[in-house]
C-alpha cells in the first residue's frame, strides 16, 4: 500500500471514529436527558394528581378521580404521553384507571408492593411486546396512607427516535470521512505526494546514470525544501565525483593502451630477437650457411626421411685447394673473402631443396636430397666448374692451379653409408681420395662395400 493510501486511510478511520464516537454519545446523552425529562414530568403531573387523589379516596369518589385522570391522560400528548394512569388503595386494588376495564382487580407486581411500601416516588423501566415503558408511583397521602398512583409511559418513541438518529449519525459520519478524506488526499497530493514523487524521479535517474538530473525544489519553506535541495546537492556531488573519475578513468584507459601498445612491440622485438638468436645459432657467420651442427641435424633427418621413402640421398664434401697458401700469400680477410664468394657460388648452381652447410674452416657438405648419385656427380662438377671459373684476386699468384679450385668426395645413401656417421665418412675417405688424385675433382666413394 503507498503511504498516500496509507496515510488518507488512517485519516479516514480516525475522523470516521472521532466522529462516530462523539455522534452517538450525543444521542446517548440526548436520550437520557429526555428520559429524565419525561420522568420529572410524570412525577409532577402525578404530584398533581395526588393531593385531589387522597380526598377523594377518603371520600370514596372514585367517579371524580376517573375523571380527573381522563383530563392528564388528555392533556399528555406527544412523544411521552401517558399509556394508563391507575390509582390503587393501600392494597393495591385499583379505584381509579385511564382503561375502565382494570376497576377491581389488584396490582401486585413487586414494583407495586415496594411502591405501597415507600413514602417516596419510585421509577422503573420494563420491556413489554410494546417497547420499552417506564412506570412512575407515587405515594397518596393525607395524614394516613391512602394508597399510590401508578402512570406509565411508553419509551418506544423515544427508542424510535434515538435509532433513527444513530442512523443519522452513521450517514453524516460517512460523509465527513469520505470528504475528509478527499480533501486531505487532495492536499497531501498537492504539498506532499507530488513533490516526493518528482524527488524519486530525480534519484531514480541520478541511480541510472543521468548525473545531470535535478529536481525543482518547491519554496515551501519546510522538511521538503530541505530534501529536494539536499538530493540536488548530492547530485551535484555525485557529477562532479563522476566527472573526475571519468577523466581519471581516460587517463589511465590511454595510459594502459600506450603501455599495451609498448608491451606489444617489444614482445615483437623479443620474438624478432629470438628468431634472430635462432638463426645464428644454427647458422655460420661468415658465408651465412647452416653451420656444422644444423648439418649434423639435418643429415640425420634426411637420412630418416630417405629409410621411410626409399628416395635416394647423395653427400657431397667440398674442401678449398691449397687455400693455407692462399690465407698465408693474401692474409685471412681475403681468404674470408674467398670462403663467403664460394658459399654464394655454391648456393647458386643448387635447388632450394638442397642443404649446403659450412662443415667447418675451409671445408662444406652438400645434401642433394631425392638425388641418384649419376646425377649428384653432375652437380658436384658443375660445382667445382662454377668456383674455378670464378676469377678471385690474386689466386694466379697464390695458387699453384693459378685458380681457386675445389676438391669434392661423394658418397649415396645407402649404398655408401646406412648412417648419417657412415654416408659422412665415406664422403670424407672420396675427399681424401681427391685430394690424392691431384685435386680440382670430383670423387665418388670406391668401396660400395660400406
Ligand atoms: P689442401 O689442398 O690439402 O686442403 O691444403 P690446404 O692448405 O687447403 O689445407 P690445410 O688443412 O693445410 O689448410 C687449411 C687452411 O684453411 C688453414 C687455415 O688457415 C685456413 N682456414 C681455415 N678456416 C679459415 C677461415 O675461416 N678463414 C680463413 N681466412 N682461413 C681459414
Ligand atoms: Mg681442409
Ligand atoms: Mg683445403
Amino acid at each position: 500500500m503507498s503511504l498516500r493510501g496509507k496515510l488518507v486511510a488512517f485519516i479516514i478511520g480516525a475522523v470516521a471514529l472521532i466522529q462516530l464516537f462523539w455522534g452517538l454519545s450525543v444521542v446517548q446523552s440526548n436520550a437520557a436527558l429526555m428520559e429524565r425529562e419525561a420522568h420529572r414530568r410524570s412525577r409532577a403531573i402525578l404530584h398533581a394528581i395526588a393531593a385531589p387523589a387522597a380526598l377523594h379516596l377518603a371520600t370514596r369518589e372514585f367517579e371524580t378521580i376517573d375523571a380527573i385522570l381522563d383530563v392528564y391522560e388528555k392533556r399528555s400528548t406527544g412523544e411521552l404521553a401517558f399509556r394508563a394512569i391507575a390509582v390503587l388503595d393501600i392494597n393495591g386494588e385499583v379505584v381509579a384507571h385511564t382503561d375502565p376495564r382494570q376497576y377491581g382487580t389488584t396490582m401486585d407486581s413487586t414494583f407495586v408492593v415496594n411502591a405501597l411500601n415507600t413514602r417516596r416516588s419510585l421509577t422503573q423501566h420494563i420491556q413489554t411486546e410494546r417497547g420499552r415503558v417506564a412506570q412512575v408511583s407515587m405515594p397518596i397521602i393525607s395524614g394516613l396512607r391512602w394508597g399510590t398512583i401508578i402512570a406509565e409511559t411508553s419509551l418506544g418513541g423515544l427508542d424510535d427516535r434515538v435509532v433513527s438518529n444513530q442512523i443519522t449519525v452513521l450517514i453524516s459520519t460517512l460523509l465527513i470521512a469520505f470528504s475528509t478524506a478527499i480533501l486531505i488526499w487532495a492536499l497531501l497530493n498537492k504539498m506532499v505526494f507530488t513533490p516526493l514523487e518528482a524527488f524519486a524521479r530525480t534519484s531514480r535517474a541520478i541511480g541510472a546514470g543521468d548525473f545531470s538530473a535535478r529536481s525543482n525544489v518547491p519554496k515551501t519553506k519546510d522538511e521538503l525544501e530541505l530534501l529536494g535541495n539536499t538530493i540536488n546537492e548530492m547530485a551535484e556531488r555525485v557529477e562532479t565525483h563522476a566527472g573526475h573519475l571519468e577523466a581519471t578513468v581516460t587517463a589511465r584507459t590511454s595510459a594502459l593502451q600506450d603501455a599495451n601498445t609498448a608491451l606489444a612491440k617489444v614482445n615483437r622485438d623479443l620474438a624478432t630477437a629470438v628468431d634472430e638468436l635462432a638463426r645464428l645459432a644454427r647458422t655460420d657467420g661468415l658465408t651465412q650457411l647452416n653451420n656444422h651442427r644444423t648439418f649434423q641435424e639435418r643429415i640425420v633427418e634426411e637420412v630418416r626421411r630417405s629409410e621411410r621413402s626409399k628416395f635416394p640421398l647423395t653427400l657431397l664434401m667440398i674442401d678449398v685447394d691449397h687455400f693455407k697458401a692462399y690465407n698465408d700469400t693474401h692474409g685471412h680477410p681475403a681468404g674470408d673473402r674467398v670462403l663467403i664468394r664460394v658459399a654464394e657460388l655454391m648456393t647458386s648452381v643448387l635447388r632450394n631443396t638442397d642443404v649446403v652447410a659450412r662443415y667447418g674452416g675451409e671445408e662444406f657438405a652438400i645434401l642433394l636430397v631425392d638425388t641418384p648419385l649419376s646425377f649428384a656427380a653432375q652437380v658436384g662438377d658443375k660445382v667445382r666448374t662454377a668456383i674455378r671459373s670464378e676469377i678471385f684476386e690474386g689466386a694466379d699468384r697464390s695458387q699453384p692451379a693459378g685458380r681457386v679450385t675445389v676438391s669434392i668426395g661423394m658418397a649415396g645413401w645407402p649404398v655408401h653409408g646406412k648412417t648419417a656417421a657412415a654416408l659422412i665418412d665415406s664422403a670424407d675417405q672420396a675427399l681424401y681420395q681427391a685430394k690424392h688424385a691431384g685435386r680440382d675433382q670430383v670423387k665418388m666413394c670406391e668401396d660400395l662395400s660400406l
